[in-house]
Order: structure tokens, then C-alpha cells, then sequence
């Protein structure tokens, strides 16, 4: 099966994945919110068994929401976002942005549209720039 490679910003970390992700999770959820610091989470799940870390996983911090099924792994150099495993152990979950090549993905879904901020709805009709603005 073809496989897939993700990295932290630095590099430290790199891992390797089967690329057949069942779902991706685009979560509007608060604590996702909160823990990107940025509009919604994008999670891919993938079987623990087409999973490797390549290197630096020994690097990775990890932090467990008390009394909830929410966690954050990142690299303790560049603090970004890094794969971790699912409660019962049977999954990966992959932060679709740490890939460096196009996902194969068979299905998205939108969760906790409810909880999404205002200022992150209705993207589509945004001004879009391909770089930077031109100054005005
Ligand atoms: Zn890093
Ligand atoms: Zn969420």
C-alpha cells in the first residue's frame, strides 16, 4: 500500500503512514479551537498498525484534557501539532497539516459546526489572496 510522510515544522519528528485515511475530522469544537489556536482541528484516523515514527518521537510532550477524550502531542522544539494515539490504542490520529504529501482521504466531515466562532464562518466568501496582499 502507498505510504505517506508527515514532519513537525523543525523536523525533529517525522513519522510514516499508510496514505488510506478512512475520515478526516474538521472539528469547530472549543477545546480544538483552543488547542490549535486557530478556527477548527483537522484530524485524520488512520489503524495503529500503518503507523511508524521515523524519528524524534522520544521529543514528542503529550497533554490529556482531564475527564475527557481529548489530547495534544507536539514537538517540544517547535511546539507543532504531531500524531497521537486514540484512547483504546487501536488508532492513530494524524493532524492532516504535519503530512507533506496529499492525503488519500475517503471521507470529511465537519463536526461541532455549532461551536465554530463567527469570525471563522462563511470562508468561502473571504477575499483570497494567493500571497500576501498587495500594500494598499
Ligand atoms: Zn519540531
Ligand atoms: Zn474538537
Amino acid at each position: 500500500m502507498q505510504k505517506i510522510k508527515g514532519s513537525c515544522l523543525c523536523g525533529a519528528v517525522s513519522f510514516e503512514s499508510v496514505n488510506a485515511f478512512d475520515k478526516l475530522f474538521l472539528c469547530s469544537c472549543e477545546q480544538c479551537r483552543q488547542i490549535t489556536g486557530s478556527a477548527f482541528a483537522s484530524n485524520l484516523f488512520v489503524g495503529i498498525e500503518g503507523f511508524a515514527w521515523l524519528s524524534g518521537a522520544e521529543g514528542i510532550v503529550s497533554y490529556q484534557m482531564p475527564g475527557r477524550d481529548i489530547s495534544k502531542s507536539f514537538c517540544r522544539v517547535c511546539g507543532s501539532g504531531v500524531p497521537w494515539a486514540s484512547g483504546d490504542g487501536s488508532q492513530m490520529i494524524v493532524p492532516a497539516g504535519s503530512l507533506s504529501e496529499p492525503a488519500i482521504v475517503a471521507e470529511r466531515l465537519r463536526i461541532f459546526t455549532s461551536e465554530q466562532p463567527s469570525w471563522a464562518s462563511n470562508l468561502e466568501h473571504v477575499p483570497s489572496h494567493e500571497k500576501f496582499p498587495e500594500p494598499s
